[in-house]
């Protein structure tokens, strides 16, 4: 049985209906990393909503394609792969195996498609020269190509350009070819840059002489590709809205026509501790540097999907503190039963008494609300229905419940736990109470039942 999903459409600003375009497969594009450092617990937000997202329609019964990209070449990658004496392939090669890494740890599906930017420069190539053929984009003397953004009369529907106080004076003179896009103005953007000293080696030859694409080029030219000209959903941070994805979408339309996506999700951004993430604060937090306060990626994903996607999200120590209690909660709840694998959830009809999870879930996502339901029903749940319902919305948020820890408790201990109760039983008294505080000085305490004792940590 197919179960819809329903989200809220950036575009059209209310909550659709999801529904494949070609009756089959749901095939969605995230916007993925630049690979010139760790990821952030920011950046793993967005990606774990997206990851969320596909769990919630391919469990529903729908069957997904997920493309989502490598940008493996722009200003960034370049300067830093310089510093750090690497090739770029080498430098990109290793931050790309590290987001692997992360993905992961953090329990996210692998796209069935991960296209990177330098290995699409041809098709890159082919999709300025239809700009150029149409009178979309121009060359700017020094090598560049710039996109025209007066030639699209619908540039700026998305981020509604119309109602917002931006620098739209300047709109056909000013040119924008920082790959550090500005969000406060608006400019023709670079589709080509010149070869520019500063680049090394890192060029390609092109119509126009040596250089390398535009940073929003590289998805549209990969969505094309890999799912052609109309597709399903677009995605990716709210940052991404305002000029990356008008830009996208300004490119795709006047390049190849078609309707481009016809749904876009994004992601409000992650702040900590009230703030915004930030290198100056210390606040861009990376896996590793929780993993060494011993925080694991599952109590990070459980914070991060521990508020609506739409709503902002406050990282703080609290709510992982929360989040460890939380799992362990589930996981002592489910103990002893085996959690069915993704596969066999698919499609499950019957949710048992987490139907009510389930539907905040397929309703605009609301990962939170559906943790709220699980709670709510934990005491009520019986059946094997029930407990498969339980893991089917686990499996949606993408959660893995830590194992129960049996404490190990060492021979030695095992012995004196032994003879206490030996001395016990015999109504030595004295000796019993000897035994017990040689348990303590141990670290150890003793609870008695009627049938037999039970050794417990200090
Ligand atoms: P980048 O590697 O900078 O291209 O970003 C990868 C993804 O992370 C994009 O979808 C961004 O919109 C998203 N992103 C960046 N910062 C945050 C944040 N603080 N919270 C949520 N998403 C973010
Ligand atoms: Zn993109």
């Amino acid at each position: 049985m197919i179960s819809l999903v329903r989200l809220f459409d950036t575009l059209k600003r209310q909550v659709v209906t999801l529904e494949p375009v070609d009756g089959k497969t749901f095939r969605f594009y995230c916007c993925g990393p630049t690979v010139y450092g760790p990821a952030h617990i920011g950046n793993f937000r967005t990606f774990v909503m997206q990851d969320v997202l596909r769990r919630v329609l391919e469990l529903g019964g729908i069957k997904t394609k997920h493309v989502r990209n490598i940008t493996d070449v722009d200003d960034k990658t370049i300067r830093d792969s310089v510093a750090a004496g690497m090739t770029l392939v080498e430098f990109t090669e290793k931050w790309k195996n590290e987001f692997h890494k992360d993905c992961s740890a953090l329990n996210c599906l692998s796209p069935h498609v991960e296209p990177s930017a330098v290995a699409h420069i041809p098709e890159q190539i082919v999709m300025i020269e239809e700009l150029l053929k149409k009178g979309h984009a121009y060359e700017s003397g020094d090598g560049s190509v710039y996109f025209k953004i007066s030639s699209y009369s619908d540039y700026g529907a998305l981020s509604r350009l119309d109602t917002r106080e931006l620098d739209l004076g300047k709109t056909q003179n000013q040119r924008a070819n920082s790959d550090e896009y500005n969000k406060d103005s608006l400019a023709d953007f670079v589709l080509w840059k010149g070869r520019r000293p500063e680049d090394g080696e890192n060029y390609w030859e092109s119509p126009w002489g040596p250089g390398r694409p535009g940073w929003h080029l590289e998805c549209s030219a990969m969505i094309r590709k890999y799912l052609g000209e109309t597709f399903d959903l677009h995605s990716g941070g709210e940052d991404l809205i305002f000029p990356h994805h008008e830009n996208e979408i300004a490119q795709s339309k006047c390049s190849c026509g078609g309707e481009f996506a016809k749904n876009w999700f994004h992601s409000t951004h992650l702040l900590v501790n009230g703030k915004k993430m930030s290198k100056s604060s210390g606040t861009l937090y990376t896996l590793s540097d929780l993993a060494q306060d011993q925080w694991t990626p599952m109590e990070i994903r459980y914070v991060l999907i521990s508020g609506h996607y739409r709503k902002q999200l406050n990282f703080t120590f609290e709510s992982l503190h929360a989040a460890r209690e939380a799992l362990s909660k589930l996981s002592k709840a489910a103990e002893g039963r085996e959690s069915p694998s993704y596969r066999s959830l698919l499609g499950l009809v019957s949710y048992g008494v987490f139907d009510g999870a389930r539907q905040k879930l397929t309703e605009d996502l609301n990962t939170a609300g559906a943790l709220g339901e699980i709670f709510a029903n934990l005491k009520s749940a019986q059946s094997e229905e029930d407990w498969k319902g339980f893991f089917a919305v686990i499996a949606a948020l993408g959660l893995v419940l830590p194992k129960i820890e049996k404490t190990e408790v060492s021979l030695e201990i095992q012995e004196l736990g032994e003879q206490r109760w030996n001395a016990r039983q015999n109504k030595d008294w004295d000796l019993s109470d000897r035994y017990r505080d040689e348990l303590l000085a141990k670290g150890w305490i003793v609870k008695d039942g009627r049938d037999g004792y039970e050794l417990l940590r200090q």
